[in-house]
């Protein structure tokens, strides 16, 4: 693909360039809803790696993208401004969290997520699957749903595909995760081929709703007055993943992403991956999968964010990874730098002047040293906490923004092999 092409521009409900459908009100006009959901060009190709850009109501995120995880609607140590500050340019809730505490029907009627925790780009919110298979302690899965016990007062909640819609609706999510069941590894073949088909039928009872509520909002619009419009959804309803599972079998795969892309949704996910199967069998599922999804859709890989990973995931061609690597590590006192990673609580930095980073221009480099940063670390210090992550959450982010350049430049095979190596390179 040359530079500058463009793949896709998908699913507004009329073409780009007509004009909107409007109802003439007597106080004066107002849309009905208008199908806006993201869209997706490629400006570059290099390999199967992709540049692009995904459109949202609420910014653009360029991709290859990492997406900070910010749980319960928290960056954990981080402020919005500080993540704006970073170039993070969407960021990842979850729908069990939210839903468990404070309840998504509370944080609808605060104003949505985006004013509840004053972030105004787009939110991305899961779909709740892996966290009610990965917390709860009692789960029971059939074919309605999810019954499961609530990690936090052991209360009995069952979750459906529709259920799962609503709340991330009620967030005000700009992209959400249809409901899944996150095949576990090890699976027999016959497990994973039940546990596909029910994500298929869970995926499609999830478009169905969103479909239906997009006409409920379409006909709440045409019989309102205008002065009631600033309270109506217009064209805000999520835009809607679906996610590919099949675990390590290949032939299964191949049928779940048949039966996703049926669906046809806005982006694609890949599912049950880093769930405990070695790396070189994640790397061949990923390397299998990628090039059956749509090419001008978005492509996500689910909780992936080891570097080597990504690197590997983006060399198969996919756009977007999210993951609490950088902030969970930064809280342990484990740092990523541009000459490997770093264990802050290592005796030979007790009287260490020098910037972690001497090549990192975050400020934590430029303004403290490794001794301090140790001191922080070994106090339990919050500001060692918040230090550590502004420092991870810049190298992330910072990693992809390089990986972007040298997808641009067509240079994303040697910054593979530079960054490979480096990142191999453990605790220095
Ligand atoms: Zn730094």
């Amino acid at each position: 693909m040359q530079p500058g092409s463009i793949l896709g521009i998908t699913n507004f409900s009329e073409p780009r360039g007509s004009s909107p459908k409007t109802s003439l009100g007597k106080r004066g006009i107002f849309f009905r809803t208008k199908e806006f959901t993201i869209t997706y060009e490629i400006t570059a190709t290099d390999g199967n790696a992709r540049l692009g850009q995904i459109h949202t109501q609420k910014g653009i995120i360029n991709t290859p993208a990492f997406i900070p995880v910010g749980t319960n609607a928290a960056v954990k140590a981080m402020n919005q401004d500080e993540l704006k500050g970073l170039g993070a340019e969407v960021i990842l809730s979850n729908t069990y969290h939210l839903y468990l505490r404070p309840g998504h029907e509370i944080i609808k009627e605060l104003g949505g997520l985006h004013k509840f925790m004053n972030w105004h780009g787009p939110i991305l919110t899961d779909s709740g699957g892996f966290q009610v298979f990965s917390l709860s302690p009692l789960r029971e899965i059939n074919e309605d749903g999810v019954t499961f016990r609530s990690h936090l007062d052991g209360s009995t909640n069952f979750l459906t595909p529709e259920l799962v819609m609503e709340i991330q609706d009620a967030l005000g999510s700009d992209i959400a995760m249809a409901f899944d069941e996150c095949t576990p590894y090890p699976a027999t073949r016959e497990y994973t081929l039940n546990s596909l088909q029910l994500t298929t039928k869970w995926a499609k009872r999830c478009k169905e709703f969103m479909k239906a509520r997009k006409c409920e909002s379409a006909e709440v619009n045409q019989q309102a007055e205008a002065p009631a419009l600033p309270n109506l959804r217009t064209s805000e309803l999520p835009s809607l993943f679906g996610i590919v599972q099949g675990g390590v079998y290949k032939d299964l795969r191949k049928q779940s992403a048949e039966e996703i892309i049926e669906l046809d949704f806005d982006g694609y996910a890949l599912g049950g991956l880093s769930v405990g199967e070695p790396k070189e069998l994640m790397y061949e599922v990923v390397d299998y999968t990628t090039p059956l999804l749509p090419q001008d859709k978005p492509r996500y890989l689910m909780g992936i964010g080891d570097l080597l990973d990504v690197l590997e995931a983006v060399s198969a061609g996919i756009d977007m990874f999210d993951c609490v690597m950088p902030t969970r590590n930064a809280r342990n006192g484990t740092l990523f730098a541009s000459i490997g990673r770093i264990s802050i609580k290592r005796e030979e930095f007790k009287a260490d002047t020098g910037p972690l980073d001497p090549n990192c221009e975050c400020y934590t480099c430029k303004n403290y040293s490794r001794a301090y940063l140790r001191h922080l670390f070994l106090n339990k210090e919050i500001l060692s906490m918040r230090l550590n992550t502004l420092h991870n959450l810049h190298f992330y982010l910072n990693f992809f923004r390089k990986m972007r350049e040298a997808i641009e430049n067509s240079a994303f095979d040697n910054f593979k092999e530079e960054q490979s190596l480096i990142l191999q390179n453990n605790f220095v």
